[in-house]
């Protein structure tokens, strides 16, 4: 289902009329890495219509490395994430972990994200396929290109057409970034799938100094979209601020953006 071969015309994925793939203008898709707070929701979505983004992400149920770190503030902080997507008139996307929680994401966000680490719980796969809602699959960390497919295929295979792929850098033996950016996979999904396929460079690079180029790099390997962490004070963030860019540094990186798809 997710093969070029048996669908050669590549799917669009409408998500609350903002579309991803086909050669559609890539989407541009920003926000803080965690849902903070009420002020922190509103002056992270005012940065990114500022800055002429297309859709606000926001973390509520967070996958973090160690049990210490902010867990996110759960069923609250979806509330915050749609207020805010409202005021801004700026679709939603948020990360849902469980299948327990998938009824309120639903309920609050227009894309529900599987993070790398659950790209291959096969069970939430199974339930975010049979709900309809427009999915953002994120690759595992050492997923190989024919088993990030094959997640999407679970999706796929349940009815729900609307999958939107996402490459956010795969482990590697390289230290000097947070995991190793494959975008190699962008030109390479586009000839095996129909899917649209975007690309994460905060969390492929974990340095905010390499985002804005990674992000025009993605941009000419073909991605249908990009997703950065943007915070409205990336010192004080709660989760990623070392790769989180501020309200002005992202209206920088999309004035750049816009020149260089002005060449392309
Ligand atoms: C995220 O985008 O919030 C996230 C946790 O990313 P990943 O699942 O790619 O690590
Ligand atoms: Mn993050």
């Amino acid at each position: 289902l997710a093969s070029r071969d048996f669908h050669p015309q590549a799917t669009i994925v409408d998500v609350a009329g903002v579309r991803f793939g086909n050669g559609l203008p890539p989407v541009m898709i920003a926000g803080p890495c965690s849902i903070e707070s009420e002020e922190q929701m509103q002056a992270g979505a005012a940065a990114v219509k500022a800055g002429g983004g297309q859709m606000l992400r926001g973390g509520a149920f967070k996958p973090r490395t160690g049990p210490h770190s902010f867990q996110g503030l759960g069923v609250d902080g979806l509330a915050l994430l749609q207020r805010a997507g409202q005021a801004h008139g700026l679709p939603v996307v948020t990360e849902v972990m469980r299948i327990e929680q998938l009824d309120a994401v639903m309920r609050h966000a227009d894309m529900i994200q599987i993070g790398a680490r659950n790209m291959q719980n096969f069970d939430l796969l199974k339930e975010v396929g049979k709900c309809g809602h427009p999915v953002l699959l994120k690759r595992g960390m050492s997923a190989t290109l024919e088993e990030f497919l094959a997640a999407a295929e679970y999706i796929l295979a349940e009815g729900n057409p609307k999958v939107v792929l996402c490459e956010r850098g795969i482990r590697t033996f390289e230290r000097a970034t947070r995991n190793t950016l494959d975008l190699s996979v962008v030109p390479m999904i586009k000839e095996l799938s129909h899917l649209p396929i975007v690309v994460d460079p905060s969390h492929a690079t974990g340095k905010r100094s390499l985002v804005p180029v990674m992000t025009r790099a993605a941009l000419v390997a073909g991605a249908d979209g990009i997703m950065v962490e943007v915070h409205p004070d990336p010192a004080r963030a709660l989760c990623d601020g070392a790769q989180s860019l501020s309200g002005p540094e992202f209206s920088e990186l999309m004035d750049s953006v816009r020149k260089l798809l002005g060449f392309l």
